[in-house]
């Protein structure tokens, strides 16, 4: 099959880095720096970290203050308790919505992000329309996320580095009563810990 510019494009065919990648992978695995176990550890190492980390921290911080205020006080603390190895981050911080503030964290510079809470970030968190308007233009952002926020709410927006790297505590939605930690949990998306949108209203289907 031919394109409208006239040539074959085969689906397989590596970019220009993706060859390289694979090529400096083999090199390294040749003169024994690292081993192709290695490479398979830490593939497994970074797909078991997922936004569930996340979500499990702030449904456990929802049902249990004690937690709460020490999630907030020491958040890398708070996670061990629970399981979670944040020690790769250096410093950690938790933002907490109320009704009159809102958070919302970008990496204006690059793609800084918890990835030990929230695994690897979604494509448009690195895109430079949203590392520019998350600055210039939050509410609009917020907007296009479907939340709609009064004027008198504040927003503030956080800009991740090296150094520092933030989660957003959703609120808890109205109506959560009773509920699970388990079933919490499901209502924390991973947006909501960027700080774009709430956490859900409802349990999805
Ligand atoms: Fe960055």
């Amino acid at each position: 099959m031919s394109d409208d510019h006239g040539h074959d494009h085969p689906k397989h065919e590596l970019s220009y880095y993706a060859k390289r990648i694979y090529a400096m992978r083999e090199l390294l695995v040749e003169k024994g720096v690292i081993t192709e176990k290695d490479i398979q550890c830490q593939i497994e190492y970074q797909e078991a970290r997922t936004p569930a980390n996340g979500a499990n921290l702030v449904a456990k911080a929802w049902v249990d203050p004690a937690f709460k205020a020490r999630f907030i006080d020491d958040p890398k603390a708070a996670c061990a308790e629970i399981g979670i190895d944040a020690t790769a981050l250096n410093e950690f911080v938790v933002l907490e919505n109320t009704p009159q503030v809102r958070h919302m964290v970008v990496c204006t510079l690059c793609s800084c992000y918890p990835r030990p809470i929230l695994g690897r970030p979604p494509d448009w968190y690195k895109s430079f329309n949203y590392r520019q308007r998350s600055v210039s233009d939050p509410r609009g952002v917020m907007r296009e996320f479907g939340l709609e926020l009064p004027d008198d709410v504040e927003v503030r927006v956080h800009d991740s580095t090296a150094d520092i790297r933030y989660i957003v505590m959703p609120m808890r939605p109205a109506g959560t009563e009773g509920w699970s930690e388990e079933d919490l949990a499901k209502l924390v998306t991973r947006d909501s810990m960027i700080g774009v949108m709430d956490a859900l209203p409802m349990l999805p289907e």
